[in-house]
């Protein structure tokens, strides 16, 4: 009897969905209009190259690149802690030949020096599974992956992620 309950819940638990991790949401203010037509297919990861980065100063480096504000949808921090960027359903600008299908993470830090911490690894985790289930995402890419550049670093655990999401 108490085999079966235990199969049950090992049930149960395979077919609920993922979680949807804490987020917390920041009050940006665009500098000018968001496109809200993103569907997303797509998942891109990304690293600061940068450390000390708060998301409100992310959004004012953005800025300063002429863009309406951040240009990731998710931030997160060496203490893992996930920050809110562009809305998801917001175009974001963050890899340009795939801005139009992707949702776009960054996570603090440069990956070619340093590595990911645990913390940020299981928030990235949490996140990518909560965002995969939502949308039905089946492509997750590295930043380097659609453009010439060495972003999210070396050290990136890019294997780990697709394993961990079974894609
Ligand atoms: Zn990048």
């Amino acid at each position: 009897m108490k085999s079966v309950v235990r199969k049950l819940k090992k049930r149960m638990r395979r077919q609920s969905p993922p979680p949807m991790p804490k987020i917390v949401e920041v009050d940006y203010k665009w500098a000018s209009p968001l496109s809200y037509t993103l569907k997303p297919t797509m998942i891109v990861y990304h690293h600061t190259a940068e450390d000390n980065l708060t998301p409100q100063r992310i959004d004012e480096l953005h800025k300063a690149r002429g863009w309406s504000g951040i240009g990731y949808h998710f931030y997160i921090r060496k203490d893992g802690t996930i920050y809110r960027g562009r809305p998801e359903n917001a175009i974001g600008a963050h890899a340009p030949s795939v801005n139009s299908k992707a949702l776009g993470i960054a996570l603090e830090g440069n990956f070619n020096e340093e590595f990911v911490t645990k913390e940020q690894e299981d928030s990235l985790i949490a996140l990518s599974k909560y965002l995969v289930n939502k949308y039905n995402i089946k492509d997750i890419k590295r930043h380097k992956d659609v453009t010439n550049t060495e972003c999210p670093g070396k050290n990136f655990p890019f294997k780990e992620i697709k394993a961990e999401l079974k894609l």
